[in-house]
């Protein structure tokens, strides 16, 4: 599988093609001006232009082709250190030209690939030198003329500036693409915060009732089957109470669906006042109304649904300009008395419910208790 390399490493490409480029010319120079005083014969001009005209120009196109640029870039300094240890031995070491194309050599491999990269350096020269002894064309000619010497100081001048130029242009980079990352890093954080947020939304939704913002049918099942299985498996009661408001239809009726709701949304907000604030209250249907008491007994149940009960009755609701008297009757089961099941629980809390309708509404059934104590009627 090959993968597009990053655009760092067309730089490092770009960038050592014009180094290459640029130094060639001037060691082209160099090496020429040395080479008219040497009995090297016209083959040495054609492998000179070879290097360092045309060769320069090759390897970029390897390098530039190859899915492995930087890979082909160690090949082209391979190749360079093999050149120049070659051109060393060529010319009889002269002393100038021999520590301009050894430095060369070793530190581009060097600022590549590290210590290795010198070995590797150092190995591609010595194979260069390898191939002039075996030619048995080996000398010993280390002087230099002026010309030669000044061209060859120019070449390591301008190839070291380009090297700090490239080192510098480099580090530029670098600080840019780390700021970048950082950047990105921020956004894909607050993208990352923005989800959560919205999934914890999203979440909310799912379990509330949009008109009263209680919990909704779904909540309670599931939070009932977790509560009652802690309660059993503590030993601890249970109790719920289910309430559906009384003659709700005459409100609509009379005062328009509107209003209708508007008294939802406030016997809503009333019962939350009237309940701890773990218990779970929840819209169990259109006007009626489930209260989880996790840990209340019976009793306590009873007793909070009667204040339940006296406090809708006796406190008129703001609703569509006027005050209105609602009531609800209210159905109460407990756990372990009414069973261990959730179905059981909320059956007979639903037969509680419907004998408190039967008995005169606005009261309390509690399933399974004694005979219900009536309350005063407050309607619309
Ligand atoms: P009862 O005392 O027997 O409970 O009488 P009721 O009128 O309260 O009961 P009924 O079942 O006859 O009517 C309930 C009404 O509640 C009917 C329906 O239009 C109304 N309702 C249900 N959901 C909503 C709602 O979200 N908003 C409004 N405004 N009315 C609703
Ligand atoms: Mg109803
Ligand atoms: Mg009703």
């Amino acid at each position: 599988m090959s993968s597009t390399p990053p655009p760092i490493v067309h730089w490092i490409v770009r960038m050592n093609h014009r180094n290459r480029t640029s130094c060639f010319v001037l060691l082209f120079a160099a090496i020429g001006v040395q080479l008219l005083d040497q009995p090297l014969g016209p083959w040495a001009w054609v492998a000179l232009v070879l290097q360092f005209l045309i060769g320069p120009q090759l390897q970029y196109l390897l390098a530039r082709r190859s899915t492995r640029p930087i890979r082909a870039e160690f090949f082209n300094m391979l190749v360079d250190g093999a050149g120049f240890g070659l051109w060393m031995a060529a010319l009889g070491f002269p002393l100038v030209l021999t520590l301009i194309l050894s430095i060369g050599a070793c530190f581009n491999l060097t600022a590549f690939r590290g210590l290795r990269g010198l070995a590797e350096a150092l190995a591609s020269m010595a194979a260069g030198v390898l191939v002039v002894v075996a030619l048995g064309s080996l000398a010993w000619r280390p002087q230099m003329g002026g010309l030669a010497t000044a061209l060859g100081v120019l070449t390591l001048h301008v190839y070291l500036s380009l090297v700090a130029l490239s080192a510098q242009r480099r580090s530029v980079k670098l600080h840019e693409a780390r700021q970048q990352l950082r950047a990105s890093e921020q956004a894909l954080q607050q993208q990352l915060e923005q989800n959560r947020r919205l999934h914890a939304q999203l979440e909310e939704q799912a379990i509330r009732d949009p008109l009263t913002g209680l919990f909704n049918r779904r909540y309670l099942v599931d939070t009932m089957e977790r509560e009652l299985a802690q309660a059993v498996r503590h030993g601890v009661p249970l109790s719920l109470m289910l309430m559906d408001l009384d003659h709700f239809k005459q409100v609509n009726d009379d005062c328009g669906h509107q209003t209708g709701d508007e008294v939802l949304r406030r016997v809503a907000a009333l019962l939350r006042t009237q309940v701890r604030a773990g218990d779970a209250v929840c819209r169990y249907g259109g006007e009626e109304f489930l209260v989880l008491l996790p840990g209340m007994s019976e009793a306590q149940a009873e007793a909070c649904a009667q204040r339940c009960c006296l406090e809708l009755a006796e406190r008129p609701l703001e609703a569509g300009g006027r005050a209105l008297r609602m009531t609800w009757s209210i159905g109460v089961a407990s756990h372990p008395a009414q069973g261990g099941s959730t179905q059981a629980l909320v059956a007979a809390a639903d037969r509680a419910l419907y004998q408190a309708k039967r008995l005169g509404r606005n009261r309390v059934v509690v399933a399974g208790g004694p005979a219900p104590v009536a309350m005063i009627s407050a309607h619309v």
